[in-house]
């Protein structure tokens, strides 16, 4: 889907984030320091109490960082840790998105790298589900503009006539017994995938919607699989139907690999 140089990279989100809770430690470290007196009023107990407070958090934020950057470096984890680092990603998303503004980095770079990171993760947990218990959640920009069908309501609705990926795509769900849904945007998304109530999700989308879909869903697992756009964003949109039809394989549990990296 990239070529090499386009790879996106999971450590500029590891970077970023490790920045994000350095300089929010000296802001709150220099908060403390000037709350410090007033809290000494109240009882001699109190900044040590809140300094201890935020010793704790920093200590667990780097340790929960120190847990991702194992995690891209390919070191197997517990369950346990593996999921305090999926969580951390997803909390930490914001934080990194406004640093990386502060450092005139692309909103863009940062979400791929965020989606490359959550795809790592998602692969290392090694989820594997039923085929009944998996959604593919595709964008309505998949399908072709001038296409007379609606889809939205009812997948069933696309007559596969080879104008758009849908019609592949819906053959190769059926084939696996996977369920299906087209959205128009993240309401409907959250919809489908309140009444199909998967197990993992397998979202195809642009950036934007795939970083904001994944932590909508979460903890529900999902991995995502960018979406290419040759006639501009939102209109006629293609995706590589191969990685989507390997990934679908690997999360039910009949392939060796996820395919390459989203
Ligand atoms: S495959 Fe054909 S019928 Fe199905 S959504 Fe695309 S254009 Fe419409």
């Amino acid at each position: 889907m990239f070529e090499k140089s386009q790879r996106p990279k999971k450590r500029l989100f590891l970077a970023l984030v490790l920045i994000s809770v350095l300089l929010l430690a000296g802001v709150v470290y220099l908060l403390w320091h000037i709350m410090a007196p007033g809290l000494g009023n109240i009882s001699s107990y109190l900044p040590a109490i809140v300094g201890g407070l935020i010793l704790l958090l920093l200590v667990f934020s780097l340790f929960a960082l120190f847990l991702m950057a194992l995690v891209v470096a390919g070191v197997p984890l517990f369950r346990l840790f593996q999921g305090m680092a999926w969580k951390f990603v997803n909390v930490f998303f914001p934080l990194a998105v406004f640093f990386g503004r502060l450092f005139n980095i692309g909103k863009e770079r940062i979400e791929r790298s965020f989606i490359a990171l959550s795809n790592h993760l998602f692969q290392q947990k090694k989820i594997i589900v039923a085929p009944e218990r998996l959604l593919l959640l595709l964008p309505h920009c998949l399908q072709r503009g001038d296409c007379p069908y609606k889809i939205t309501q009812d997948v069933d609705n696309c007559r596969q006539c080879g104008g758009c990926r849908i019609g592949d795509l819906l053959r190769i769900c059926r084939a696996y017994g996977v369920n299906m849904a087209v959205a128009p945007g993240g309401t409907l998304a959250r919809k489908a995938v309140m009444s199909i109530r998967p197990k993992a999700v397998l979202a195809v989308a642009c950036e934007r919607d795939l970083t904001s879909g994944i932590q909508d869903v979460f903890p529900l697992p999902a991995f995502g699989v960018l979406n290419e756009r040759p006639n501009g964003p939102c209109f006629n949109t293609v995706v590589d139907t191969q990685l989507v039809e390997k990934t679908i394989r690997r999360i039910i549990g009949r392939g060796d690999d996820y395919g390459k990296p989203a």
